[in-house]
């Protein structure tokens, strides 16, 4: 899974990552998806009960990406009670009069947690780099603020995985078609999606300077091969059960002897 990171010091070139890259057998595939779920299901069970480390999943891709696709077959099984998504949305007027990383901090895995960002600070850098909605001389500064802001959080026990969905034009096309024309799929077309496809190559832009400038020793990027879902998933459960395998999580030991401890009968007195 390596070969999907982005090395903290090459010059990454987006191009060279085929959105319709995917190997193995699909059906295969599929199955190993499954006992990844399975063991992610356990590592979220240690990393709440061992109350110890935080973890902050950061999922960015254009429309159509798959990030929902992530969050429901990569999360199938984990408890909900440890686990939260963030979603951002452009921001409310409350949120634009604070600095970017306000909304974002807030939102920050406790420890035990495992939080899913779908979207995120990245978007400061995204779209409004790509629609200038402020100066560059301010939004250009922010990629080191944003590195700054990750080594906190991780120096401070928050493990951290960024993933770049990556689907190419084409796959972006036929999702839209599809849910254009699939009733229980509308509710999710937003014409204004047609505004930011024209965009695309500016946002490609807008995404290399991300992956270049933001990739960190403790907070890496991966970019994930999207056009095929089941690869994208499977790479996404393959690098986050690595993560977290990597933890070395344990189920807190009790501080009592069990063998010690009677439980009375159901026939109280
Ligand atoms: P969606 O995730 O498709 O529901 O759309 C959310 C929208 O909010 C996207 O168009 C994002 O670009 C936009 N958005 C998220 N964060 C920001 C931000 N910081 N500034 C402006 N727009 C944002
Ligand atoms: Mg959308």
């Amino acid at each position: 899974m390596k070969e999907f990171r982005v090395n903290a010091k090459g010059a990454f070139k987006l191009k060279d990552v085929k959105a319709d890259y995917g190997s193995g057998d699909k059906a295969e595939t599929k199955e190993k998806l499954l006992a990844l779920n399975k063991e992610l299901e356990m590592l979220q069970e240690q990393l709440y009960a061992e109350h110890k480390h935080k973890v902050l999943v950061i999922l960015q891709a254009m429309d159509t990406g798959g990030k929902d696709g992530v969050i429901r077959h990569v999360f199938e099984g984990v408890n909900p009670q440890g686990v939260r998504v963030a979603g951002f949305k452009a921001p409310t007027p409350l949120e634009l009069d604070h600095d970017y990383l306000w909304r974002v901090h807030q939102q920050a895995p406790a420890k035990g947690e495992l939080v899913i960002f779908n979207r995120s600070h990245y978007e400061d850098v995204l779209v409004v780099a790509v629609h200038q909605l402020v100066p560059e001389k301010v939004w250009c500064k922010r990629y080191d603020q944003i590195n700054d802001f990750e080594r906190m959080l991780a120096e401070e026990g928050t493990t951290i995985c960024k993933f770049f969905l990556h689907i190419d034009l084409d796959e972006q096309k036929q999702r839209l078609q599809e849910r254009l024309e699939n009733p229980d799929k509308q509710w999710k077309f937003n014409p204004d999606d047609l505004k930011e496809r024209k965009l695309w190559p500016e946002y490609m832009k807008a995404y290399e300077a991300v992956l270049r400038r933001t990739s960190t020793d403790w907070a890496p990027w991966y970019v994930v091969p999207s056009n095929k879902k089941w690869f994208r998933n499977y790479v996404v459960a393959s690098i986050l059960v690595k993560t977290l395998r990597g933890l070395n999580m344990k189920y807190p030991k009790a501080d009592f002897d069990p063998s010690a401890i009677q439980i009375d009968g159901t026939a109280l007195p």
